[in-house]
């Protein structure tokens, strides 16, 4: 038995017995290749949810049996997210709606005055949030190694003074070419200058071990659906100090302590501390509790398999790719570089909306063209500046034989067995040999 043949049974992923029509009529087995942008669900998530839905209620204040169960289950997950993090002791796992969310948070939690540094190569949620809340960012240009994505950032830090409160926001593994950076040799930079760091690992949490301790960042945002649970559900977590310091993400219930009217007229308020601050309303319980599934069923996997099995995976599609000379396959660091199940590429003489179109209609074989939410990232590796229209990830023309203006992903992860690896290539190599 293969190690891919071994792995599929423990993290089977709904979806893959999914059949899709053709254009040619035909239905086939739906590849799906996009789990960058959202991963299908685990099998053992789902059961999970069937399996507490019949008792869900809702949290904290329900006197209530089934409040009570869930409110064990909500804060149980809360456990259940910190130890797959390996989080510090003070530190607080609040829950959001997804990455986006979890960033925005932050952002309205970081102290006034604070300078906020970011690669331009993010993901416009670690990129846009900071100056959506007034915050001063410096964007630091597109590095071409690791190690000058280090220096880069000694020297901005050097550079700025250290006055006042800094944060980096950095991505653990790009969502674009899946490219690995270097974040313990960064936050060790960060700290040094007495700066904050913010781990983006919405790309890297369903592929590698996470741990804040060793890494030592400060919080980290990732999002339920790209790690095998459903929508609607995400995670910051990270320290406590500027989040109980800060005004509640959303004013309401569940996040005051106390609403008392005043004399005067007016209302005061207290607001809690830890993480019930930052979850006004009825938090979404079963979001909370798929993603604590999901990093039980990750964790008892392991790892280290997960990974040797994904890397796998990535030589079998690298060494594809290189043997087809009209692909080009978009590396920010270098042509080798360490990386997750994500790859972007451009294919010569072929139009990349029209190029994911093809594979989708005449072969089954579901990824993703565009921009991928990170203009200024795409663009640099197309080796263009000029601007583009904005849609996120809307795809643009490019004429057969021009210089592409947007770009193909694929991207995998648990679960995606070796054919679909392979009837992609062979699927790339049918289209480039047929032509466009
Ligand atoms: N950060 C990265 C690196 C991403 O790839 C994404 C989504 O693609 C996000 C943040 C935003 O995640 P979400 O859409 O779940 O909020």
């Amino acid at each position: 038995m293969s190690l891919a043949t071994a792995l599929y049974a423990p993290l089977a992923v709904l979806g893959h017995d999914v059949k899709v029509p053709l254009a040619s009529g035909e239905k086939v087995g739906y590849a799906a290749l996009d789990y960058a942008a959202s991963a299908p669900a685990l099998q053992r998530v789902w059961d999970d949810i069937a399996a507490y839905a019949p008792y869900y209620g809702s949290v904290h204040r329900g006197a209530g049996y089934l409040s009570q169960l869930s409110t064990d289950l909500f804060e149980q997950s809360r456990r259940t997210v910190a130890d797959f993090l390996d989080l510090r002791e003070d530190d607080q796992v609040v829950f959001t709606r997804a990455t986006t969310d979890s960033l925005n948070l932050l952002a309205g939690a970081v102290p006034a005055g604070t300078r906020v540094l970011a690669f331009e190569t993010e993901h416009h949620a670690s990129l846009l949030p900071w100056r959506h809340a007034g915050l001063t960012v410096e964007y630091l240009r597109a590095p071409r190694s690791r190690a000058e994505a280090v220096a880069a950032l000694e020297a901005a830090l050097a550079a700025g003074g250290a006055d006042g409160p800094r944060l980096l926001c950095v991505t653990g593994a790009s969502n674009v070419t899946g490219e690995l950076w270097p974040i313990a040799e960064l936050t060790e930079v960060a700290h040094r200058h007495g700066a904050r760091v913010v781990l983006d690992a919405a790309q890297l949490a369903p592929h590698h071990r996470l741990s804040v301790r060793d890494l030592g960042v400060d919080w980290v945002a990732f999002s339920g659906h790209k790690l095998y649970a459903p929508f609607g559900a995400g995670v910051l977590a990270g320290r406590s100090d500027w989040l109980d310091e800060a005004e509640p993400y959303l004013a309401g219930g569940g996040a005051s302590r106390t609403v008392a009217r005043e004399a005067d007229g007016s209302v005061a308020v207290e607001w809690h501390r830890g993480p019930a601050r930052h979850e006004a309303g009825s938090p979404n319980v079963i979001g909370a509790y798929a993603i604590a599934s999901a990093c039980r069923a990750l964790t008892e996997a392991g790892f280290d398999v997960l990974e040797a099995r994904e890397q796998a995976l990535i030589e079998r599609l690298t060494t594809g790719l290189a043997e087809i000379p009209e692909v080009k396959v978009l590396n920010l660091f270098g042509e080798g570089s360490a990386r997750v199940g994500v790859l972007s590429f451009v294919v010569r003489g072929w139009n990349s909306s029209h190029f994911s179109a093809a594979l989708s209609a005449e072969y089954g074989i579901g990824v993703r063209d565009g921009l991928f939410c990170a203009h200024p990232l795409v663009r640099t590796l197309l080796g263009g500046e000029e601007s583009a229209p904005s849609a996120c990830g809307a795809p643009e023309p490019s004429l057969p034989g021009e210089r592409s203006l947007n770009a193909i992903r694929v991207s995998f992860g648990a679960g995606t067995p070796e054919e679909h690896v392979d009837r992609f290539l062979a699927a790339v190599r049918a289209l480039v040999t047929d032509g466009a």
